[in-house]
């Protein structure tokens, strides 16, 4: 993001303005996002998913239970038009109102392409985490979803290098939905349906 981007995010989440994403910063963005995610949290923690959604989803063998939803706005896969996505079924509807939400933050297609949100990077992937935690990823039960990954890497600071609008985080947190960027500073393309 730019200096101004940045300043006007915080400005937005109530800390000083001085272009600079420090601790206090990073805290305020955390406690914005937190206050509108729903109360009680609509989603266990990460540690609590077996608990919450089943078993992960493995190659060639078991497969999370999913729901397919109908998105507001077509998004794009490289080149190939998405008009559908399967999230697991316990978070599908949240995941609907998201993009609901997003196409009311975002009427046109062009503040859609602006903010990066039309290009889709993938939601079920039954793999372990990146790194050599060998845990799996929140791809693997179909509650994670990846937009922007070009500019919003797993490595790239976020807001520093990484783009990922605080406008959308809110459509995401406004769903109980858990946005990276603003609480790992990194891999700001990715979403998961936890709680932080
Ligand atoms: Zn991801």
């Amino acid at each position: 993001m730019t200096q101004a981007q940045i300043r006007a995010m915080q400005a937005k989440i109530g800390t000083e303005v001085d272009g600079f994403w420090g601790p206090r910063s990073i805290a305020a963005c955390q406690r914005h996002l937190r206050s509108l995610m729903p109360t009680p949290a609509r989603f266990p923690r990460q540690a609590g998913v077996r608990a919450f959604y089943g078993p992960n989803g493995v190659r060639g063998g078991y497969t999370p239970p999913t729901t397919t939803i109908r998105l507001p706005f077509t998004i794009y896969y490289d080149a190939q038009a998405v008009n559908t996505l399967s999230p697991h079924r316990l978070c599908a509807q949240s995941l609907l109102n998201v993009f609901n939400r997003l196409a009311a933050a975002f009427p046109t297609r062009a503040e859609r392409q602006a903010a990066g949100i039309l290009t889709y990077n993938g939601l079920y992937n039954p793999r372990r985490m990146r790194g050599n935690s060998g845990a799996w990823s929140m791809h693997a039960w179909a509650i994670a979803i990846d937009l922007n990954a070009g500019s919003n890497g797993n490595m790239t600071h976020w807001p520093a290098r990484a783009t990922m609008p605080l406008e959308v985080m809110e459509c995401f947190a406004a769903e109980g939905w858990l946005p990276a960027g603003a609480f790992w500073s990194r891999d700001a393309m990715h979403f998961q349906a936890t709680a932080p």
